[in-house]
């Protein structure tokens, strides 16, 4: 009789901890679907601060998404140092290790490493503590390595919003030039949009992930240093429009 008890008991127990499993697991679904189904046009691209320098000071802003590869990050450094022009590269986590390195090269050459995730995914649909740890991720890795501390934030695709914004609390860098490099597949037609776009203050976005946006790279530097522009890192375009940035999004225009 007691073991037939027990018995019961424990189908009981059993059937109730499934139970409470199951809930979370549908509460956790609905939390995450609730984020899903939130971002809307005016939530994702509320006003973002307008970067404006003089269109006499010639300066623009070349960056880097989605690296560092050795194959080609090493490559576009090579060529910026030997041209005396500086970059900046938003690194991602899932590509820092075996790449020190390249970090260490990076601020050596008075480049700036800017933060893009650990690894990509689309903010919108984390919770903020993950939000927290693919950008702490980063920082992390980069300043045991190199010593620097990372100052500026481009969210994977660019997208934010208003809990986003708070969430990192510190300058989030968009761009206004779009290679498009990894739709446009060819260094001449990826250079000939940059250049044709370029005006003083630009954000130029490009990948060090393919060839073709290395080619371009060198193709847009010659054209742009021979135009007179001086290359800055984003930080320093910032600096010319003396905000310190903290919780603002820049997106030149
Ligand atoms: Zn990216």
């Amino acid at each position: 009789m007691i073991y037939f008890i027990n018995k019961k008991f424990i189908i009981f127990l059993a059937c109730l901890f499934t139970m409470i499993f199951l809930s979370s697991i549908y509460i956790n679904y609905r939390s995450v679907a609730t984020f899903s189904d939130s971002p809307v046009e005016e939530e994702l691209f509320f006003p973002a601060f307008n970067v404006h320098v003089n269109d006499t000071d010639k300066v623009v802003a070349l960056t880097f998404d989605d690296g560092p590869t050795r194959e080609y990050t090493t490559k576009i450094l090579n060529y910026l140092d030997a041209k005396n022009v500086v970059a900046t590269f938003f690194v991602l986590g899932i590509r820092l290790k075996n790449n020190d390195d390249i970090l260490i090269d990076m601020v050596k050459n008075g480049c700036e490493i800017g933060n893009h995730s650990y690894n990509h995914k689309q903010f919108l649909y984390l919770k903020n503590d993950e939000v927290k740890k693919q950008i702490e991720y980063v920082d992390n890795y980069v300043r045991n390595v190199t010593g620097f501390s990372i100052r500026s934030v481009r969210t994977p695709y660019g997208e934010y919003n208003q809990r986003i914004k708070k969430t990192i609390d510190r300058p989030i860098v968009l761009w206004n030039i779009d290679s498009e490099d990894w739709k446009r597949k060819d260094a001449s037609k990826i250079a000939e949009h940059v250049i044709s776009n370029v005006q003083s203050g630009s954000i130029i976005l490009l990948h060090d992930i393919f060839d073709f946006s290395y080619e371009a790279t060198i193709l847009i530097v010659e054209e742009l240093l021979a135009q007179g522009y001086k290359f800055v890192t984003v930080s320093q375009l910032l600096e010319l429009n003396e905000v310190n940035g903290d919780g603002i999004v820049f997106w030149s225009k």
